[in-house]
């Protein structure tokens, strides 16, 4: 009876050690820090590899409403490669919101007095900083990213307009109330300005008398041909009869998962044929106007970079040949980018990954009627047209 009342006890000591053992007081139901990111599978195109970049974005300290570490986990979860964090130079209405926060702590309770960097005639604020913050989050996360360092000059959209400078050493002193001025300080620093936006607030992409110096003193590397949603269609023919490079940029002031993701399209990006995601491999690649610019679901380049990417993209195989001249192909569209073929009035959807059986020639004479000659609906070239693509059989 003794054994049976110590093992009793024993058992009911057991029993509350387990109950209590069994409910945690906290328990995770997911893990937050394995976010996925969306992989963007680009083909290699001429033995250079797809690299994916934003080169204009905006943060807090300006006029957007994400800081720095917040644009790189964006752009790293949006599956880009390199960005460029490049706030207003000029106007930061973000720093005159914080000022009025503040103010009441400091200067005995007299409101702070915040001057932007056109009204001051120099510079308040640590732009370096900024880029700095983004370094520190790619370090932070591990992200194989790359971070160019930039700003937009922003000036009246009737003369002048806005201009981002990218690939610099110091941010900070290049300020300047002559806009040519601030351009050649960005040149003294081996950076490159690339025209945004071209016809924002304007009737018109055309070129002002400012525009038509800065252009021809060499000033100039690259123009937007898509900025957000919007597409430029002159600028495309204006950058290959004046050997500058194509850009898509988001110019990002909100948050792309809610202008992009959201609307089910990737973000508007620069699509970079470069062979290592270096900071000397993308510069020399944009100078030798390697890009083509994706937006909405469009690709938007010069014809034969163009051609080269739906080539390395798409699989074609020639899978039969049957009676009456009539021939099979399957394609497969090996990229992450839907593809929107055109043969007549016959539409032929590339969603990425899902081939399709297609027949050509039947009851038709000759060799032509049998090539997979196709309109790329969703590619644009100069002059607002459409580029017609034979496509590389069994390569
Ligand atoms: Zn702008
Ligand atoms: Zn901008």
């Amino acid at each position: 009876m003794k054994r049976f009342i110590v093992f009793a006890v024993a058992l009911t000591v057991a029993c509350s050690a387990v109950v209590a053992q069994k409910i945690p007081h906290s328990v995770k139901t997911y893990n937050e820090a394995t976010a996925r990111r969306t992989e963007i599978i680009l083909p290699q195109v001429k033995g250079y590899n797809c690299y994916k970049g934003d080169f204009h974005i905006h943060t807090s300290y300006s006029d957007g409403s994400v800081n720095p570490a917040g644009r790189v986990v964006e752009a790293w979860l949006d599956g880009l490669d390199v960005i460029a964090i490049t706030d207003h130079y000029e106007g930061r209405s973000g720093e005159r919101r914080f000022f009025k926060v503040i103010a009441p702590y400091f200067n005995g309770g007299e409101p702070l007095k915040y001057q932007s960097a056109g009204k001051a005639k120099s510079v308040k604020a640590d732009f370096n900083a900024i880029h700095q913050e983004a370094v520190d989050q790619v370090e932070k996360s591990g992200y194989p990213m790359l971070l160019i360092k930039g700003c937009e000059m922003a000036r009246g959209a009737d003369t002048h307009g806005h201009f981002n400078a990218l690939f610099l050493q110091d941010l900070n002193g290049l300020y300047d109330a002559d806009l040519e001025v601030a351009f050649k300080r960005v040149k003294e620093q081996g950076g490159i300005i690339i025209h945004n936006h071209p016809a924002w607030k304007r009737k018109t992409s055309d070129k002002t008398e400012f525009h038509e110096r800065v252009y021809s003193l060499g000033l100039i590397d690259g123009v937007e041909v898509v900025n957000g949603y919007t597409f430029y269609p002159h600028i495309v023919r204006r950058c290959i009869d004046e050997g500058l490079t194509m850009f898509g940029n988001t110019d990002e002031h909100g948050t792309t998962a809610h202008r992009f993701r959201q609307n089910g399209n990737l973000r508007t990006m620069t699509i970079i044929f470069a062979k290592e995601l270096t900071e000397k491999a993308i510069k020399d690649a944009i100078l030798k106007r390697r890009t083509i610019a994706y937006s909405g679901g469009y690709l938007i380049g010069e014809e034969s970079w163009l051609i080269e990417f739906l080539n390395a993209a798409v699989d074609c195989r020639l899978t039969a040949v049957k009676e009456k001249n009539e021939h099979i192909y399957m394609l497969t569209n090996q990229s992450s980018i839907p593809l929107r073929l055109r043969r007549g009035r016959t539409i032929y959807e590339l969603e990425p990954f899902k081939p399709i059986l297609v027949s050509f020639g039947k009851d038709k004479e000759g060799v032509e009627a049998t090539k997979p000659l196709y309109t790329v609906d969703n590619m644009w070239v100069a002059d607002y047209k459409h580029p017609k693509v034979e496509i590389e059989i069994d390569k």
